[in-house]
């Protein structure tokens, strides 16, 4: 029985005190929806800011990257330890981590087992460019991406991953996958994990999926069986956040899941 898990990545947005108040605006009625895991991720400086406003809630708090060292001479970097104790979670391999600053499968591996040492859920997202999708290339990226970031992990510790499966031409475009299309490559993720880790692992690792999701089209996705939840990044800077949750908690229970 996998728990379904909406997560809102604010990427650079809202600075500690609007983090504060947006949070303690949408905390409420996050906390009515008790029967899926609702996780905020704000900007690294914003992070103790929620994490007070959340204390004593089940709402979790989640960084959105993380360098796999424990400490050193990595200036601009944090560190497992340092969101250890403050985060349950951490985005690995976003999008815009890999076009933007070079991340490749090699480097979000070592971050991901670095967050599993150290007791943080990794969200692993992949996901194929615009050229790849219109190419056809879709099942070969994704399953070079799942196998390269998530292979060889410990296998008693597998199923803290959560994978998103965003296709980077849908992130921030207002163009969302169809919840089909989504669907198939989800249930194809689920192969590959089954392949590398067992039937049993695989059925019990959450996926996701990314990319312009709404409180009009979520209930759409999460009506598949396959799909766990969402990763929301534009919609999840607003109060909208919490009616994309409700939506997936009455999708989810409908289906008595
Ligand atoms: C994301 O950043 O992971 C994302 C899915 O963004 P958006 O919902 O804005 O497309």
């Amino acid at each position: 029985m996998r728990i379904p898990i909406i997560a809102g990545n604010w990427k650079m947005n809202y600075g500690p005190d609007e983090a504060r108040a947006f949070a303690a605006a949408i905390l409420p009625g996050l906390q009515e929806l008790v029967t899926i895991e609702r996780v905020l991720c704000p900007p690294f400086v914003s992070l103790p800011a929620v994490a007070e406003v959340i204390a004593g809630s089940d709402i979790r708090l989640g960084a959105q990257n993380m360098y796999f060292e424990e400490k050193g001479a990595y200036t601009g970097e944090i560190s497992p330890t340092m969101l250890q104790g403050l985060c349950s979670y951490v985005i690995l391999g976003h999008s815009e981590r890999r076009g933007y600053f070079g991340e490749t499968d090699e480097l979000i591996n070592r971050k991901v087992r670095a967050a599993l040492v150290h007791g943080l859920r990794p969200i692993v997202c992949v996901g194929e460019r615009l050229e790849q999708y219109e190419a056809g290339e879709t099942e070969k990226t994704v399953i070079a991406q799942v196998r390269g970031s998530l292979g060889g992990l410990p296998r008693e510790q597998v199923t803290e991953v959560v994978v998103a499966y965003e296709p980077v031409w849908a992130i921030g475009t207002g163009k969302a996958a169809t919840a089909e299309g989504a669907n198939q490559v989800i249930q194809l993720i689920r192969q590959i994990l089954g392949d590398l880790y067992g039937e049993d692992a695989a059925r019990a690792i959450r996926i996701q999926y990314g990319g312009s999701v709404t409180a009009v089209n979520i209930a759409e996705f999460v009506a598949y069986a396959d799909i766990d939840g969402a990763l929301v990044g534009g919609a999840s800077l607003k109060p909208e956040f919490v009616e994309i949750v409700r939506q997936t908690v009455a999708a989810k229970m409908r289906d008595g899941r």
